[in-house]
Formats: C-alpha cells, sequence, structure tokens
C-alpha cells in the first residue's frame, strides 16, 4: 500500500508533509516504514508530553477505556471531574471548562472575557488585544486574535474585535488600550509559532499594570508553553503574574485532544448553563490521560526541563553556525547560518527530527527524553549546522 500516494490523493492539501511515514513508537523514539529510528525532538508539536506510547499514560488511558469511552456533558463522570480539581489546586484557579483543542480553548477565553466586559462595564467594550507575531488557532475568531497578517489572507471577513499591539513596545500597547473600548489582553509569554520568542519582563509587568488600571482581564495563552513545557507548570509563572484566565491544550493529554480554559475567581461563573458547551469536552478518555500527565508533573519533573534546556542550550550557543538560541524549558528556537529548512532536512537525514518555526529551527521534545538521546540528538544538530 502506497500511503504516501493515497494521502496526497485523499487528505485536504493543508500540510506540506516530510517524507516519513510513523509506524510506531516508543519514548521519544520512532520507526518510519523501513524500520529506520528516529529521535523524536518535536513531539507532535509539544503534544507527547512523556514520548510515544507511555506506560504509565497507556495504562490510565486503556483502565478508563475499558470503563466506558464517552457520555454526554449531561452526566456526571470522574475523570473530568478529578482533572479539574487537579488543574484548579495546582494553579489556584476556580474553574476548568474543556474542550478539545487549543482553538477551542481560546475561543472560550473570548467568550468569557467578552461576556464579562458586557456585564461589568458594557456591551461595547468587546474589543481584545492581542500582539502582533501571536499565534492563536485557526478558527475564524482565534485567527482574527492572532497578530499575523500571513494566516489572514484570503479568509476576511475574520471576526472583528481584535486589536494589535507590537511585543515588548509599552509605549505601543498604552497607545492600543486608550484607542480601543477593550475587554482583556490576550498573549503567549512566549511566542512559539512567531519564533519562540520569550516576552520581556518589564514588558509583561506593564501589561499587568495596564489591565489593572485599565479594568482588562489577563488571559495567557498556555497552549504550547503549558504543562511544564517551560520548566515551570505554566510558562505565566516565569513572570510572577497571575492571569484571570489561562488556555492549555497541546501537551495537556499526552497525545490525545484535550483542551482547556481554566478560569480565575472574577470570571468563574460568567459562563453559565446554555452561553457555552462542547460535545466532546471533558471526555473521560482524554481527562484519564491528563490526569496521568499532569501528577507527574512535580518539581523533580520540571528540575529535569530546567536541566536538560541549560544542557541544550550549553551545548549549542557557541557551535558553529549558530547565531542565537531563544525559548524557555524545552521550548527553544536555534537561529542557525543556514536556513532552518536544510537543518532540519539534514537532521533527519542522520535520524533526529526537529521541527521550524518563522525561521528557527525549533526543539520540543519529550520532557522526559533520555540525556543519551538527548545528546546523541544535540550531537546530529551541530553537524547539521556546520
Ligand atoms: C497550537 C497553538 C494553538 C492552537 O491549538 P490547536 O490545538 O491547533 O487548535 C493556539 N495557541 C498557541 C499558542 C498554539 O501554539
Amino acid at each position: 500500500m502506497d500511503i504516501k500516494k493515497i494521502d496526497s490523493e485523499f487528505i485536504a492539501n493543508t500540510y506540506n508533509r516530510f517524507p516519513l511515514q510513523v509506524c510506531k513508537g516508543n519514548g521519544s523514539l520512532l520507526y518510519d516504514e523501513a524500520g529506520k529510528e528516529y529521535i523524536d525532538m518535536g513531539s507532535g508539536i509539544a503534544v507527547n508530553t512523556f514520548g510515544l506510547c507511555d506506560e504509565k499514560w497507556q495504562a490510565a488511558v486503556t483502565h478508563q477505556l475499558s470503563a466506558f469511552q464517552h457520555t454526554s456533558n449531561l452526566y456526571y463522570s470522574e475523570p473530568c471531574a478529578v482533572l479539574a480539581e487537579m488543574i484548579c489546586k495546582k494553579t489556584e484557579m476556580s474553574k476548568v471548562f474543556f474542550g478539545n483543542s487549543g482553538a477551542e480553548a481560546n475561543e472560550c477565553a473570548i467568550k468569557t472575557a467578552r461576556k464579562y466586559a458586557a456585564e461589568t462595564k458594557g456591551s461595547e467594550y468587546y474589543t481584545i488585544v492581542t500582539l502582533k507575531n501571536s499565534f492563536h488557532g485557526r478558527t475564524l475568531a482565534t485567527l482574527a486574535a492572532t497578530g499575523q497578517d500571513v494566516f489572514h489572507k484570503d479568509f476576511l471577513p475574520l471576526t472583528k474585535g481584535f486589536v494589535y499591539a507590537s511585543a515588548n513596545d509599552c509605549e505601543d500597547l498604552r497607545r492600543v488600550i486608550k484607542e480601543n473600548k477593550c475587554a482583556a489582553i490576550m498573549f503567549e509569554c512566549v511566542q512559539g509559532e512567531g519564533g519562540v520568542l520569550p516576552l520581556e519582563r518589564s514588558f509583561v509587568d506593564e501589561i499587568r499594570r495596564l489591565a489593572a488600571e485599565n479594568g482588562l482581564l489577563v488571559i495567557c495563552d498556555e497552549v504550547q508553553t503549558g504543562n511544564g513545557r517551560s520548566g515551570k507548570l505554566y510558562s505565566y509563572m516565569h513572570y510572577g503574574i497571575k492571569p484571570d484566565i489561562f488556555t492549555t491544550a497541546k501537551g495537556l493529554g499526552g497525545g490525545l485532544p484535550i483542551g482547556a480554559a481554566v478560569l480565575g475567581k472574577k470570571v468563574e461563573n460568567v459562563l453559565t448553563p446554555g452561553t457555552h458547551g462542547s460535545t466532546f469536552g471533558g471526555n473521560p478518555i482524554c481527562c484519564a490521560g491528563a490526569i496521568s500527565i499532569l501528577e507527574r508533573l512535580d518539581e523533580n519533573l520540571l528540575s529535569e526541563v530546567k536541566k536538560k534546556s541549560e544542557y541544550i542550550i550549553n551545548e549549542l550557543k557557541n557551535a558553529d553556525g549558530i547565531e542565537n538560541i531563544t525559548g524557555l524549558g524545552l521550548m527553544l528556537g536555534i537561529k542557525t547560518k543556514k536556513p532552518a529548512a536544510e537543518v532540519i532536512k539534514k537532521c533527519m537525514e542522520g535520524g533526529v527530527l526537529c521541527l521550524s518555526a518563522k525561521d528557527k529551527v525549533r526543539l520540543l521534545p519529550a520532557l522526559n527524553i533520555p540525556q543519551n538521546l538527548l545528546e546523541k540528538a544535540v550531537d546530529t544538530i551541530k553537524k547539521a549546522i556546520k
């Protein structure tokens, strides 16, 4: 069977795939159709938090699978309640809405912010400030939230009510807030798709100050940065802020589709019966998988993430062919002298799978990648960038 041929004929043409068919995996190793082994430095775009076929995760998922796979949100079920409690206790937030993706988590945050503003300030205060070069998803509202024209092209008109400020430009942020009737400001602490760019501390301080001064909700998009990826449970924790809402998805389910909008005290009861919902949201299998991920994201694991991050940075920062490395924890962007695409291709030939973000090589390995595999991968990357 020629899978590549069938795929190109029948799958919508939205992805430029690499010439590699994934056939099986184990931890941070995966194997193609010819049995060639690769070290996975992308983990399905920050999704497979503990790698492929992680045993504890597999056991949690199959245990739930043998009980029941789905019920509607008309009834109670254990996994989503337990997961919501776990998220809230770890973050001192109040309530969780479950959806199935990052975009849906952000949609929920946007709806919550609009409803809160309508109820407290008036329905004309619907505008949400986001940052230029951000990425918040592919639905029409989250596309509008995304501050990059390339994604908007050919899909106009987008949902209205989004304005963009330049990242790390306090003056521009003040201007945008002043010129609009705003409900909230939404941002990634580390812009992922935008090139793995952490916001400056002083800019995040200014966001907090301006939000308080103008009665705006603070929404952190933790879809890529969340669940231990940055070296803290959620990346806003690096900045000493507490958002009113944060969103999470990608790594939360360890490989199953789940997203969540996590609500602080101020907005915990903004959504009421009938105002929002999702058929699959809070799916018990996805939640069982997520519990098994989240319960292991303790201080030990997070300090491992930081150590591995330092290892990669120390090895690569002075290597031949490097311009710079940005990012936090195991979310790193490498600006290379050679074009990123060329480096990624070379790495793949050498048995290492890397991602890109804008003009950078992006690394998002599993948080538990073994040190020996990490060393092998870094070696291959060094050779590829030379
Ligand atoms: C991936 C991503 C999204 C979109 O998530 P989907 O699950 O693809 O809908 C939103 N925000 C950020 C920061 C992301 O990295």
